[in-house]
């Protein structure tokens, strides 16, 4: 199994600028990180898979270190199929703790050689999650600082605004 790859796995409804920086500092650790939007992640989530898909592979077109990529199913076996063990999530909060640690336990019963890596929110971006900017473009606000340029069209399509 490969090191010197990372794979963070995500809802993505939609991606952010907090999630853009966890790949970018993340990027700069590990040769390959593979960016993958969760398919079965949730079923009300507001863009399609393939909206989601679409969104990061514009975001990161031309990089040579990021790749963008979709699975269904357990995360332990496309970490499997891809052959890497390093897993990787970002935290904000005391309750984003909770939840990651009881998945990062959970993924290593289901497969030892799994490693799940935390890396922490900066701040500027703590504030920062998906159903937030979901909840602004909503009511009329202005998401352009806390999504990437690429993303601004996805939401305002679904919003109108
Ligand atoms: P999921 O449904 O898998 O939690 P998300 O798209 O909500 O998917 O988040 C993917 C990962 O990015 C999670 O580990 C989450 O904690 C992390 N994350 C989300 N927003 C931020 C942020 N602003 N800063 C750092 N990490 C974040």
């Amino acid at each position: 199994m490969r090191h010197d790859l990372a794979v963070y796995p995500g809802s993505f409804d939609p991606f952010t600028l907090g999630h853009f920086n966890i790949v970018g500092r993340a990027a700069q650790i590990f040769d390959r990180v593979i960016v993958s939007v969760a398919e079965d992640s949730d079923k009300n989530a507001m863009f399609s898979p393939e909206e989601r898909f679409e969104m990061i592979s514009k975001i990161f077109h031309g990089s040579k270190s990021i790749e963008v990529d979709r699975f269904q199913g357990l995360l332990v076996h496309y970490l499997r199929e891809k052959n890497c063990r390093v897993l990787l999530r970002g935290i904000r909060t005391v309750s984003d703790f909770e939840f990651e640690y009881q998945m990062a336990l959970a993924n290593k019963t289901l497969n030892d050689e799994v490693e799940t890596f935390f890396m922490m929110t900066e701040g500027r971006y703590s504030y920062l999650s998906s159903t937030v900017i979901k909840e602004i473009a909503r009511l009329g606000g202005d998401i352009g600082t806390m999504v990437p340029q690429e993303v601004v069209q996805y939401v305002r399509s679904k919003y109108q605004v």
